[in-house]
């Protein structure tokens, strides 16, 4: 492949090598953005489209899946596979060669405009599903991990300077990228809008050469975000930027003329060019274009797998032992509040999907109430005859939460990102309403991520969390309110009791420090307790933990511990267990977390049913980043893992050393 691309690359003039690094026109070309082809050497051009949760609405309809954080609530990484394969096939069946997605910025506050997009706020669990998603999407086409690195901001995006020290940035803001890079081998890496350090994320050295592409070997191309996403022609060039999008503005004639001038050396187009050419060659996008296929778009497979995502992406916050709601005995429901009757899929940004059709938590509730008698009421303001349904019905299903209004990408500057992490005051006032008058109120959420809930909780008889559940969104809701899902998500990120309880966002500045603490990494450090902690949900059924045991007492630092955990259904139904493993030290030369996420594992369990499981700790996974060394260290000191089923359920611990090993690669 290499001979092959420095063959072609010889036979390039400079024009041509430089037509390879940008896009091709501020308007998308049959719903895809192009770069260019040659049609001389036969090179064939890109051609781009989004995005996370699907075909972007640009190429006409396509499956909605459930947006990135449910399916981060999953956590089950061969489903996000599948879910990126889909994604995957639909945009080549589009006609697409590369696509915009996965997000995995980490979500480091809930109120940021895309929190939707990614998978959660831990290094580890975001990076091996972005890997999953990655590795189901490039069965058909280039991924572009994205957005390089730290937009974390909506409102200030286009300029915001985030300041972060090396270990933070290193450990906690670029790890899972780090995974998606070596582990998933994605094609290609977008660059933020923002700027890092004092430089813009498109012309960054540190971010984009030292990084990337040395420390961690990448070998395919970088482009810009779009529109905004770059400010320079030889800053960008040296940096490493590989291609501008969507159309030139400082690479095409700019960066000719800053090569004859001598101020970017024609080694570094040649390695751009290389780049670009080894994913097109790699993905043989000379031979095995992707050719326009309406067939493979939003088929009835892909819809059975949306449904089956937004099913198991389903929180199950409190149940007061309400839920499952059972056909026999309940006679009628009431269904209440304008989101009921609304498909809300998610964001309108560029992560925006076309679905052929969205079922809505009323038609779902309808579709599959069996002999319940289901009425509806909007609600704000109540009518006497809708206090009247509401008390008159056997349960009461509220459906709030946010929608594109409330959060999303910052397409106008200044805008996107979330006001606070609450409701909408009169989607509060109409729960508190309806559970005075029903006291058997279940409280059905949508969103993109965190919502304080501290008002109206204790009032309500069960909760949970839908997110932005996709084009089969009602249905799943309803198989999990009857019961004929056992509901298995598990938060993805921390949900505080007020905003007050995580460290400050600041989305109206242009300067922020970023520090090493956010989610459950800070509650944990500052004793805090949060409403519902990172990992956490409900099932219809129990579980319980027995017997763990560990490989070793001591590893060494360059060899790996296997721990074993039984995990057992004591309950009367099937459910899955999504099985979590942190691990805390003592005697650390720097400044640790009281935990940290190591592994987990998803477990499906037959009532009674006990299984053992098995997780391969590597010793370098427990390292730190030295700044000073400028290198990984794992130190030799005491550690624990502790095992269970949240961030602050983990009954199951044991201690074991690592051997001295100085530094590690
Ligand atoms: C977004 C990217 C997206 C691109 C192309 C940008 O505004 O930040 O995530 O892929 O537009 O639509």
């Amino acid at each position: 492949m290499e001979a092959l691309v420095s063959d072609i690359l010889a036979e390039m003039t400079l024009a041509e090598k430089l037509d390879q690094m940008h896009g091709i026109g501020f308007l998308p070309v049959d719903g895809l953005w192009h770069t260019a082809e040659n049609e001389r050497l036969g090179i064939p051009g890109f051609r781009m489209v989004d995005g996370p949760r699907g075909v972007g609405v640009f190429a006409g309809t396509a499956t909605a899946f459930p947006v990135g954080m449910a399916r981060g609530a999953t956590w089950d990484l061969l489903l996000e596979e599948r879910v990126g394969e889909a994604i995957g096939r639909e945009v080549r069946a589009k006609g697409g060669s590369v696509l915009l997605a996965p997000t995995i910025n980490i979500l480091s506050h809930p109120r940021w405009g895309r929190a939707q997009e990614t998978y959660g706020e831990d290094p580890l669990h975001l990076g091996r599903m972005g890997v999953a998603f990655v590795r189901g999407a490039q069965r058909y086409v280039v991924a572009s991990a994205k957005h390089y690195a730290l937009n974390n901001i909506e409102n200030t995006r286009y300029w915001v300077n985030v300041s972060v020290d090396e270990r933070t940035l290193r450990e906690i803001y670029l790890s899972h990228f780090r995974m998606a890079v070596q582990e998933g081998h994605v094609g290609s890496i977008m660059s933020a809008y923002n700027r890092v350090n004092g430089y813009y994320c498109s012309g960054n050295i540190p971010l984009l050469s030292r990084i990337l592409k040395d420390d961690w070997g990448f070998k395919g191309f970088v482009e810009s975000d779009w529109f905004f996403g770059m400010w320079s022609s030889v800053e960008s060039a040296l940096a490493g930027l590989d291609i501008e999008m969507p159309a030139p503005i400082f690479y095409g004639n700019r960066l000719f003329a800053a090569v004859e001038a001598g101020a970017v050396p024609e080694e570094t187009i040649d390695e751009a060019v290389r780049r670009i050419l080894r994913v097109k060659y790699c993905f043989d996008l000379d031979t095995n274009p992707p050719e326009p296929n309406p067939e493979e778009v939003a088929t009835e497979a892909h819809a059975a797998l949306a449904l089956e995502v937004a099913r198991k992406a389903v929180v199950l916050l409190k149940n007061d032992g309400i839920l499952p709601l059972d056909r026999e005995s309940v006679e009628s429901v009431v269904v209440v509040g304008e989101l009921a009757d609304t498909p809300n899929h998610g964001d309108n940004g560029s992560s925006a999907v076309a679905p052929p059709y969205v079922i809505t938590p009323l038609e779902g509730i309808r579709n599959r109430a069996g002999g319940v008698r289901v009425d509806y009421v909007v609600g704000n303001p109540l009518s006497e005859d809708d206090r009247e349904a509401i008390e008159a019905a056997d349960a009461a299903v509220v459906v709030a939460g946010l929608t594109a209004e409330e959060e999303g990408e910052a397409i106008i500057p200044g805008k996107g990102d979330r006001a606070d992490l609450g409701l909408p005051i009169e989607q509060e006032q109409l729960i508190a309403a309806v559970a005075d008058l029903n006291a058997r109120t279940i409280v059905v959420l949508e969103g993109g991520s965190v919502i304080t809930l501290e008002t109206w909780l204790p009032r309500v008889e069960a909760v949970l969390m839908a997110w932005y559940p996709g084009q089969e969104g009602g249905n799943a809701i309803a198989d999990v309110l009857f019961g004929d899902v056992n509901p298995a998500g598990r938060l993805p990120s921390t949900w505080p009791r007020s905003e007050g309880d995580l460290p400050a966002f600041i989305n109206d500045q242009s300067q922020v420090e970023y520090g090493y603490y956010h989610g459950y990494l800070h509650v944990d450090r500052e004793g805090i307790e949060p409403r519902f902690p990172f990992g956490y949900g409900l099932s219809y059924t129990t579980f319980e933990y027995t017997n763990l045991a560990l490989s070793d007492e001591t590893v060494p630092g360059d060899g790996a511990l296997r721990v074993g955990v039984d995990v057992s259904n004591t309950g009367a139904v099937a459910g899955e267990e999504v099985v979590q493993l942190y691990v805390s030290c003592t005697g650390s030369r720097v400044d640790r977390p009281v935990r940290a996420l190591k592994g987990f594992e998803k477990v499906p369990l037959a009532p009674g049913e006990t299984r053992r499981v098995l997780f391969d700790l590597a010793a370098e996974d427990l390292a730190f980043y030295d700044v000073e060394a400028e290198d990984w260290e794992v130190e030799s000191i005491a550690y624990t893992v502790n095992v269970g089923s949240s961030s602050r359920d983990l009954p199951l611990s044991a201690m074991f050393a690592v051997d001295s090993v100085e530094s590690h690669h």
